[in-house]
C-alpha cells in the first residue's frame, strides 16, 4: 500500500462532470489499496476572473486583499471535488490551506511555504477518507491567506507529497506529460518518458508552465518522485527524475518559451563602482524578481543596464526604477513590454559546443532579431520580439532535431486540449 498525492490543474475540475471523472479516478486509486491525497485548482478561468474583479475596483490593489480574494477558486473546488467522491460512495473530507497549516512568509501573491502540519491529514487518512486540499494558498504567521503565485497548486501537491513522505507525486493536467515544447505552440511537439529535475527546473523557470518552478525545486530537494499525466488518457505520462548517465546523450531536451516579461534600460548610468548595487537594491526592496540583467561596456564614462521583470511587477518596476535612476544621476528610462524570451534546455549542452551559435543561426535564418542572450551550463536563452514567439519555438525545434515524426504527432489529448483552449484560466 502507497501513499499518493493526485494534483489536478483548473481544465481537470473544468465544470462538474469532469470534477466526477476526478472523483472516480482518485476512487480507484483508493480501491488499489493507496492512501490518496488530492490536491485541486480553481475551475478553469476562476482565478483569472477573480484577478479580473480586483482589476474593476483598483489597478493597485492591496496584496493581502488580493489574496483574499484569489484564494476563493480552489474553496469552492475542494467541497465539490469532496462531494463528488461522497457521492460515488467513497469517504473524503476536504481542507483549505490554512486547516493543514500550509504556514507560508507574508509575500503575499507569491508566498513560500515554510511548514505543513500533516497531522490532520493523517488523521483522515486512518479513517479510510480521500483528503481533498485546496491548491495554491497558505496562511503567514500571522493568520492571514497567502497565495503562492500562479499556477501554484502544483506546489501545494509537492510539498504535501514531501510532507507525507509520500511514495509519489502524481501531477494531472490537460496534456499527457512533459514535452519537447508545448504542444499547443507546436505540433511537432514530442512527449517525454523521463526528464531531469535539472531540465524541469530549466524548463518551468524559462516559461513551462506545465510544472510551476517552486514545485520542481521541491522535487529535487526532497526526492519526490514526480509525476505528470493527463486527467483524461491512461498514458503512465513524464516521470520527473534523478539524472542517469543515458540522460546526457540528449544535447536538447526541450525548448521552453515566456511572454510573461517586459523589458528595462536604464540609459546612461555613470559607470561607478556602486550603481548596479542601488539600482538593484531599490527593485530587491520592493521584492520585485530580477531576470536576465546586462551591461553594456561604458562609453564616455556611462553605461546601459537593461533587465526584464515579470509583467506582472512592470509597473512597481518601472516607478521604483525611475526614482533609483534619478538619484544615480542616470540619463533616462526605457520599457518595452512586447517581448519573449525563448530558451533551449539540455543536460548534454555541458559537454558540447556550438549549440548557442547553432540557435543564433537558426533565429537569424527567420529574420528574427535578438535583443538580449544569457546562457548556463544548460540553456541558453534569447530575448526576442514577442511576434515572433511561435516561429522560433518552432524553427528551434526542429534545427536541434526534436521533431516528432509525423504519425506520432496524432495526440487525441493535444485535440482536447485545442478544443477547450477557449475555457483555460
Ligand atoms: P493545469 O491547469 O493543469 O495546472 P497548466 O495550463 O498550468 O495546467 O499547464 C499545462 C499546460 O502547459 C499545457 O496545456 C501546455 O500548453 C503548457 N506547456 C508549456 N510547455 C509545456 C511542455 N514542455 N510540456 C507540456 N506542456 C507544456
Ligand atoms: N488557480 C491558480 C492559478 O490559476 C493556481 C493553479 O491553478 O495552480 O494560477
Ligand atoms: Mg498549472
Amino acid at each position: 500500500m502507497a501513499l499518493i498525492v493526485q494534483k489536478y490543474g483548473g481544465t481537470s475540475v473544468g465544470d462538474t462532470e469532469r470534477m466526477k471523472n476526478v472523483a472516480r479516478r482518485c476512487l480507484a486509486a483508493q480501491k488499489a489499496g493507496h492512501d490518496v491525497v488530492v490536491v485541486v485548482s480553481a475551475m478553469s478561468g476562476e482565478t483569472n476572473r477573480l484577478l479580473k474583479l480586483v482589476a474593476q475596483i483598483t489597478d493597485r490593489p492591496d496584496e493581502r486583499e488580493q489574496d483574499v480574494v484569489v484564494a476563493t477558486g480552489e474553496q469552492v473546488s475542494i467541497g465539490l471535488v469532496a462531494m463528488a467522491i461522497q457521492a460515488q460512495g467513497g469517504k473524503a473530507v476536504s481542507f483549505l490551506g490554512h486547516q493543514v497549516r500550509i504556514v507560508t512568509d507574508s509575500t503575499f501573491s507569491k508566498a513560500r511555504i515554510k511548514s505543513i502540519d500533516a497531522e490532520p491529514i493523517r488523521a483522515a487518512l486512518k479513517q479510510g477518507k480521500i483528503v481533498v486540499v485546496a491548491g495554491f494558498q497558505g496562511v503567514d504567521e500571522t493568520g492571514s491567506v497567502t497565495t503562492l503565485g500562479r499556477g501554484g497548486s502544483d506546489t501545494t501537491g509537492v510539498a504535501l507529497a514531501a510532507a507525507l513522505k509520500a511514495d509519489a507525486c502524481e501531477i494531472y493536467t490537460d496534456v499527457d506529460g512533459v514535452y519537447t515544447t508545448d504542444p499547443n505552440v507546436c505540433p511537432a511537439a514530442k512527449k517525454l518518458d523521463r526528464i531531469t529535475y535539472e531540465e524541469m527546473l530549466e524548463l518551468a523557470s524559462l516559461g513551462a508552465k506545465v510544472l510551476q518552478i517552486r514545485s520542481v525545486e521541491f522535487a529535487m530537494k526532497y526526492k519526490v518522485p514526480l509525476w505528470v499525466k493527463s486527467s483524461f488518457t491512461e498514458d503512465p505520462g513524464t516521470l520527473v527524475c534523478e539524472e542517469d548517465a543515458s540522460m546526457e546523450d540528449v544535447l536538447v531536451r526541450g525548448v521552453a518559451y515566456d511572454r510573461n516579461e517586459a523589458k528595462i534600460t536604464v540609459v546612461g548610468v555613470p559607470d561607478q563602482p556602486g550603481m548596479a548595487a542601488k539600482l538593484f537594491g531599490a527593485l530587491d526592496a520592493k521584492h520585485i524578481v530580477v531576470d536576465l540583467i546586462v551591461q553594456n561596456p561604458s562609453r564616455d564614462g556611462r553605461t546601459d543596464v537593461t533587465f526584464t521583470v515579470a509583467k506582472s511587477d512592470f509597473a512597481k518596476a518601472h516607478e521604483v526604477v525611475k526614482q533609483a535612476a534619478q538619484e544615480v544621476g542616470a540619463t533616462g528610462i526605457e520599457v518595452d513590454d512586447a517581448i519573449a524570451k525563448v530558451s533551449i534546455v539540455g543536460v548534454g549542452m555541458r559537454n558540447h559546443s556550438g549549440v548557442a551559435a547553432k540557435m543564433f543561426q537558426t533565429l537569424s535564418q527567420e529574420g528574427i532579431n535578438i535583443q538580449l542572450i544569457s546562457t548556463s551550463e544548460i540553456k541558453t536563452s534569447c530575448v526576442i520580439h514577442t511576434k515572433y514567439t511561435e516561429l522560433a519555438v518552432r524553427a528551434l525545434h526542429t534545427a536541434f532535431g526534436l521533431d516528432a515524426p509525423p504519425a506520432v504527432t496524432a495526440n487525441p489529448t493535444v485535440s482536447e486540449v485545442d478544443a477547450l483552449k477557449g475555457q483555460k484560466a
